[in-house]
């Protein structure tokens, strides 16, 4: 496919995080499927294009855990932030990969929008783990969508 080229679609699409949707994506192995997130495409009309940045990246299901040692996903892209596994094993550059592919399915499928799940070192959208704390920030993939212009929202924008 060239380069410049892109799927057609018909209708509106939104990424959307493939766990929010029923898929056992997650690094648990379990989904989160949210009928917030189900209602809201079938009232907007919109078609989901899934997406898992972990699983595109190569990783494994289930994984390790992953949070933030510092910054978050914006301080990773401009490598200052540092996520790490529940192994201490550096994740930037893996999950900086899936970031980068869930951005070419974007592109690939027209989408402007994005609706990822809260909380995720990869998907959080307001808020992430540094360490066992809850803290304001966003994931690598967030991150990445949001400096490529794209509208990224979470399920609890929903509510
Ligand atoms: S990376 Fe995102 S889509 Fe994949 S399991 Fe985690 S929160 Fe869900």
């Amino acid at each position: 496919m060239d380069k410049e080229e892109t799927f057609k679609t018909s209708g509106k699409t939104i990424l959307v995080s493939a766990c929010l949707l029923g898929l056992p994506t997650r690094y648990d192995g379990k989904a989160k499927r949210s009928q917030d997130v189900l209602d809201y495409l079938q009232r907007e009309k919109l078609t989901p294009i899934p997406v898992c940045p972990e699983q595109l990246a190569g990783m494994t299901t289930p994984r390790d855990k992953t949070f933030f040692q510092s910054g978050d996903g914006r301080a990773v892209l401009a490598g200052n932030g540092e996520a790490v596994s529940e192994n201490g094993r550096s994740m930037n550059a893996i999950f900086c990969r899936g970031a980068k592919m869930t951005l070419e399915i974007a592109r690939l499928s027209g989408c402007r929008r994005a609706l990822l799940k809260e909380g995720s070192p990869s998907c959080g959208v307001h808020r992430v783990y540094l360490g066992e704390d809850k803290v304001a920030g966003v994931g690598v993939t967030s991150a990445l969508l949001m400096n490529s212009d794209l509208e990224v929202i979470s399920e609890e924008d929903l509510k």
